[in-house]
This record gives C-alpha cells, structure tokens and sequence, in this order.
C-alpha cells in the first residue's frame, strides 16, 4: 500500500536568468509502515521537498499523491484540511505551545476535532507509554528536556493517526543522549504503532534508523540505501 507517490516534482526558485532548482525532477514512493530517511548536505533541496510534500509550499510541476490524493491540486480549504488530519509533524526546534502542559499539547488536535475525553485520555496513554513520557505529561515545555519535549511532540504527531509523519531535522537541538532516545522512540511509533514515517536530516547517526535512505544533491535523488544494499542510480 502506497502512502506517498512522488511523481517527477521539480520546484524552482527566482525567475528568468536566476533560477535555482532547488528539487530537480525527484520521484519515489513511500509504503505503509515504512521509515525513509532523507540525507542530504546544506543546500541540497532537503527542506523544499518537505515543504512541498508538507502542503505548505507549491511544486513548479509534478505530482504528489499521499493516500491516493493528489495535493497538487488540491484548494487552499481543503489543503489546510488535509493537513490536519492526514499528516504528523516533528520540527526542529519542537513546536510545543509554552502554555499548555505536554498532555494538553498532545490532546489539541482531537479536542479541535471533538474526540471524547475519555477516548483522549486513552490514546494519550497509549502512546505516553511508550515513548516514556508519562511522568512529563502534566509538565509545561519549559519544565522538560529538548528530549522529553521532543517525544512529547512525537506524540503529538502521532495521536490523530496520521497516514504520514514528517519530521524535519527532529535531533537537530538534542545531544546525541537525548537524540538516540529519540531515534528509538520514533522506532516504537514505526514498529509498534504502525505509523509511516519520512525523515529529513543532514546527520547521518540520525539517518541510519530509517529503514531506507534517500540521498540528495543539487535537488536530485543520487543513491538510494535499503539496509545496508546500496545501489546507485543516475
Ligand atoms: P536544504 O534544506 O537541503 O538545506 P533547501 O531546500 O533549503 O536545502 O534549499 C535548496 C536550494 O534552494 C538552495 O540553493 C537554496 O538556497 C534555495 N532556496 C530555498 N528556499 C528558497 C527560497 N525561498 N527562495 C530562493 N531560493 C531558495
Ligand atoms: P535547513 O536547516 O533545513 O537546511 P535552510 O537554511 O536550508 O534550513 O532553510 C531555512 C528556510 O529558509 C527554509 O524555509 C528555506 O526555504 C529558506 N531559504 C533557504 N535558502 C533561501 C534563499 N536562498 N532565499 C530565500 N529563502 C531561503
């Protein structure tokens, strides 16, 4: 089952004379259950194609199908719609909302939607567990550690079940403790929760827990790695 089906996207910047392709012609898929990284030095079209794939910026041409929609074409309404309830998020620099404690930063989007509390309270439990969070929930960000606010946001991303998480750098704040904690939390939610996740990092401890990694350059898929196979493409 195909989740994302990247099809021939490029995304240009500037205008005639100046124009940086920063994604130049990427296509590949992303099954169900599956974690992809994406590798690629400063500059290599990285944050683009989550952008685009993200909804929040606007491929030049190509296509990109997440659960069978295309959100090429997809109007703005609809867009923001999508996003909420078909993506996860995982930035950075975290995200979390400084006045709330991580539990009510966990349960905003089903409270939004009107999921019970009951069944709130539950998932959040789930997961909670987990990801060992569960003596942080009632703590606000400033209380936690980059590591704890970080699987606090894992959870998050994860709670309204969405078919794809993206996550941007997500140990790019954390020291390597708190980053390898990290990583295995968001190996539970790949192999325990089922969750699909592509990750886009410039640090390759980071990348070596995806499954499969996709290296770019220049805005090009340049190798591909499934496991430890390597196999190079044009
Ligand atoms: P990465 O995330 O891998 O560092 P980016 O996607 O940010 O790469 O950038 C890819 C290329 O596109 C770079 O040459 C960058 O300077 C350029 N670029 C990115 N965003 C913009 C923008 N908004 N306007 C113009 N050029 C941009
Ligand atoms: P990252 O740490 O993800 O590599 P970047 O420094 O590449 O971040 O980009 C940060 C933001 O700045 C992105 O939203 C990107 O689109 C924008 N950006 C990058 N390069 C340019 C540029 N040359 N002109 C305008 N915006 C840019």
């Amino acid at each position: 089952n195909t989740i994302l089906d990247v099809k021939a996207i490029e995304k240009y910047y500037g205008s005639k004379g100046n124009i940086t392709k920063a994604v130049d012609n990427i296509s590949f898929q992303v099954n169900e259950g599956e974690f992809v990284g994406v590798m690629g030095p400063s500059g290599s079209g990285k944050t683009t194609l989550l952008n685009v794939i993200s909804t929040i910026d606007h491929v030049t041409s190509g296509h990109i199908l997440i659960n069978g929609r295309d959100i090429t074409t997809l109007k703005k309404n609809s867009l923001s719609r999508f996003r909420r309830e078909e993506l996860g998020f995982i930035f950075q620099d975290f995200n979390l909302l400084d006045t709330l404690t991580a539990y009510e930063n966990i349960a905003l989007a089903l409270t939004i939607q009107k999921v019970k509390p009951n069944e709130i309270d539950k998932r959040i439990k789930a997961v909670a567990a987990k990801l060992e969070i569960n003596d942080v929930l009632q703590k606000y960000p400033y209380q936690m550690s980059g590591g704890q606010k970080q699987r606090v946001a894992s959870a998050r991303a994860l709670i309204t079940n969405p078919s794809l998480i993206l996550a941007d750098e997500p140990t790019g704040a954390l020291d390597s403790k708190s980053s390898r904690m990290l990583l295995e939390s968001m190996e539970k939610l790949n192999t325990e929760m089922n969750a699909t996740i592509m990750m886009v990092t410039h640090d390759a401890f980071t990348a070596s827990y995806a499954h499969r990694i996709l290296f770019i350059k220049d805005g090009k898929i340049f190798n591909e790695i499934v496991r430890g196979n390597s196999s190079r493409k044009e």
